[in-house]
């Protein structure tokens, strides 16, 4: 993504002055928007229309004309990818500058990443009057998770009938929404009732142990700001032009958030596109848009319409599919750019099928000369990755996945995080509790249950419990050494946090705790495969030194901790940054690449059976559709799958309605009828569920053969006497068999 000038060297524009070089750059909506006198605007545009390039050049303009330091902005993106982009391009910027004698301003000066990075920030800075312990750490959702599930257990509510994940839902409802639990009601229903007061013992929890998850972040900022008017006012001063990307995704508190930072004074510059909102189910409130309009003063409207990113076929098959949804504020898309190839449609037989069919494709790719980088496949559901990565494995094609198992989810590294947390923490609970015993020390379930109810009845953390029960004869002698010891070990380990650079503190860790002793003992290749990712950790710890620090005063091992909890969904193991690049459809907003693969457009997948409970999820569902679409330059793949396994079932699928909201005419429907011979099809329709054997056998159909055993039919031809159909028999390869002699037999 160039969003920026080029540099002067390949500059078509490099005679003209740096604005003048800018606004050649524009069309004439995004110049009227760059360059408008100072004020309150909205961008509202489709997809690749130019939003983002529109604000970064706004800052850009704001710098270079209005002459205004970028101390005064604060600018806010989806994700912290996005955001290392736009305060490198500025940085840049900034250093052409300086040669011009304007004064040296670094990085940590601007305020440029997400709402959660900012508001972290804040909090590092105003940890005090925002009630908070210095060293509070942040969690992810599993840990957060981790935690409710503690605190359900503690109220004695059985996970059968009260799901966790329900609770953990409904406690970040109320924070999005701004709501502690005593603004709740107070509730005639069980369920809130219940609901409600885990929501309140799992804020206490995070209270004592110096917590803070994602949503509270926002929430306690709103809070600070409220509770210390003189806080905000400075802030107020201090950030006269706020932009904000991706504006339709914002929900209640971060609008307020905003509301609060701007005051009567500020400009806000805001870019979004109703069609691509796609958090809804987190609270994001896409009526923002409006309400923006309504509450700030003087809103001015800018709307794109030309497309820069696609093909005229992409772009009209996502118009298409998009005029489905109702109630849009309606814009059209339009691009001058060329028609471009028809977008490519495969049926899979099952998801395997679908995976060999995309490597293949990637393959041909590479082999033009095209770029791995350039190709992104996309999915719903992160479960999906795991065959589309066996393949790209299996085809020795570098790729790198964004979200799903994150490598700081897994286990292990989870392990040797929880004692860096203790570390940094020596309150915190659930680090506590997942490395007391791990590896295994000799304290059972029993000493760290006498532990828990030791902290519970004093209203005190879980260390300092241990210390206490150590003395109080509670616990066996045995069972008390063992806790001595474990206590030892890591006061051990924090004298050396503040001498020790990073690094070695996470090397003594790994060998102090046994973490690593104890996956060398058993050393399965599964062990060997964990060991490699615990030095990749120490690998990664490498870059927090005392010197790089730019922050508030953090140490290295605080700074370590917040990065990787905010970086989420982002990160991923460092290998294939020039790879085939996998993510979900959601973590796709805003990004582009030339090839996109749309995978799994099945009934119940995508749209997902969670959203098909009413209208409202289906329109979502859509748009995320056409997120996806969007993504694509040059050229777009859809797939499906006819029988898929998913979360352990095998299913027999129904195509996506999603592909039927494309015109026909856009598709080129390819089947292959061996795993090295393509065939193409005219454009036409795409053909579904095919009745044959006078309605016994479809295709997708499991059958059983005498000799070649199970199979899937994947092809049928002829009628009647001549019938004949292809089925696949896992290691055998695909058959054509002739009906009347074939003796199949339909497997239910
Ligand atoms: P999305 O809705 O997906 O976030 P967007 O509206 O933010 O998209 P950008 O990512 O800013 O769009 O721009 C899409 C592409 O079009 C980028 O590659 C950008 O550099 C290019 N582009 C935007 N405006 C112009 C222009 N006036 N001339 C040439 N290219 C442009
Ligand atoms: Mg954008």
């Amino acid at each position: 993504m160039s969003q920026f000038p080029p540099t002067p060297d390949s500059d078509p524009n490099a005679d003209l002055d740096p604005a003048s070089a800018l606004i050649n750059l524009l069309n004439d909506a995004q110049r009227e928007a760059v360059c408008a006198p100072l004020g309150n605007r909205l961008i509202l545009a489709g997809a690749g229309s130019g939003k983002t390039r529109v604000l970064i050049y706004r800052m850009a303009w704001l710098m270079q004309i209005e002459r205004i330091s970028p101390y005064s902005m604060l600018a806010v993106t989806f994700t912290n990818k996005a955001a290392n982009e736009m305060r490198a391009r500025l940085m840049k910027l900034l250093r052409t500058a300086e040669n011009s004698g304007q004064p040296r301003i670094s990085a940590y000066d601007l305020w440029v990443g997400t709402f959660h990075g900012l508001a972290h920030r804040l909090l590092r800075q105003h940890w005090q009057e925002a009630g908070l312990l210095e060293n509070f750490q942040i969690i992810d959702s599993e840990d957060q998770s981790r935690i409710v599930r503690k605190v359900m257990k503690a109220l004695e509510l059985d996970e059968k009938n009260w799901p966790p994940k329900q609770a953990q839902w409904f406690i970040n409802q109320c924070k999005d929404e701004a709501r502690r639990p005593h603004d709740l009601d107070n509730y005639d229903d069980v369920f809130e009732r219940t609901m409600k007061q885990v929501y309140k013992n799992y804020q206490e929890t995070c209270e004592r142990n110096g917590l803070v998850d994602f949503a509270e972040l926002l929430l306690r900022v709103h809070e600070l700001w409220v509770q210390n008017p003189h806080i905000l006012a400075d802030y107020q001063r201090r950030f006269q032009h706020i932009l904000v990307d991706e504006f339709q995704d914002t929900n209640t508190i971060q609008y307020l958030w905003l509301q609060q930072l701007a005051g009567a004074q500020a400009h806000v510059f805001a870019v979004g596109d109703d069609d691509q909102s796609i958090y809804g189910w987190r609270g994001a409130k896409v009526t923002n848009l409006h309400h923006f309009q309504q509450d700030f003063p003087e809103v001015q409207l800018t709307k794109l319409e030309q497309n820069y990113r696609s093909t005229g076929t992409i772009l009209e098959a996502a118009n298409r599919l998009i005029g489905n949804n109702p109630g849009r504020l309606g814009k059209n898309l339009w691009t001058d750019g060329e028609e471009g190839l028809p977008i490519s449609l495969y049926r899979a037989f099952n998801e395997y099928d679908e995976a060999r069919f995309i490597v293949e494709r990637v393959q041909s790719w590479a082999d033009e000369g095209g770029s791995l980088k350039e190709c992104a496949i996309l999915y719903r559901s992160n479960a999906q990755s795991r065959v589309l990565e066996e393949a790209l494995l299996s085809a020795r094609l570098p790729y790198r996945v964004y979200g799903g198992l994150r490598f700081f989810e897994r286990a292990e590294i989870k392990d040797a995080m929880a004692y860096l947390q203790l570390l940094a923490n020596e309150d915190n609970d659930s680090a506590f509790e997942r490395v007391v015993n791990t590896p295994t020390r000799g304290i059972g379930d029993r000493t760290v249950e006498i532990v828990r109810q030791e902290a519970r009845r004093n209203g005190i953390s879980m260390w300092r419990a241990a210390g206490q029960v150590i003395v109080s004869g509670e616990l066996t002698t045995r069972a008390a050494n063992a806790l001595r010891k474990f206590q030892e070990m890591i006061l051990q380990l924090r004298e050396n946090t503040g001498s020790l650079p990073l690094h070695e503190l996470t090397e003594q860790v790994l060998e102090n705790s046994g973490l690593r002793a104890q996956l060398k003992k058993k050393n399965t290749e599964k062990d060997q495969t964990r060991l490699e990712n615990l030095d990749e950790l120490v690998n990664a710890t490498k870059h927090y030194t005392d010197e790089s620090l730019d922050s508030d005063g953090l140490s290295p091992l605080q700074t370590f901790l917040s990065k990787t909890v905010l970086d989420t969904g982002e990160e991923s193991s460092h290998s294939g940054e020039n790879g085939v690049q996998l993510m979900t459809l959601h973590s796709a907003k805003g990004l582009e690449f030339p090839l996109i693969f749309l995978c799994g457009l099945e009934e119940k997948l995508f749209p997902h059976s969670m959203s098909l409970q009413d209208e409202n999820g289906l329109e979502e569902e859509r748009r995320l559709c056409y997120v996806g679409i969007t993504r694509a330059m040059r050229q777009l793949y859809i797939s499906y799958a006819e029988v898929r396994r998913l979360h352990g079932q095998e299913n027999y699928t129904r195509p996506s309605r999603f592909i039927h909201e494309i015109p026909a005419e856009l598709l080129e429907e390819i089947r292959l009828r061996s795993s090295n011979q393509a065939v193409y099809q005219a454009p036409k329709a795409p053909a579904f569920a095919m009745d044959s054997g006078a309605g016994k056998f479809r295709v997708g159909q499991r059958v059983m053969h005498p000799k070649f055993g199970e199979g899937v039919i994947l092809n049928s031809e002829g009628s009647g006497a001549t019938e004949r159909v292809e089925v696949h028999f896992g290691h055998q390869g695909s058959k054509w068999l002739v009906l009347v002699y074939a003796n199949l037999q339909a497997v239910e």
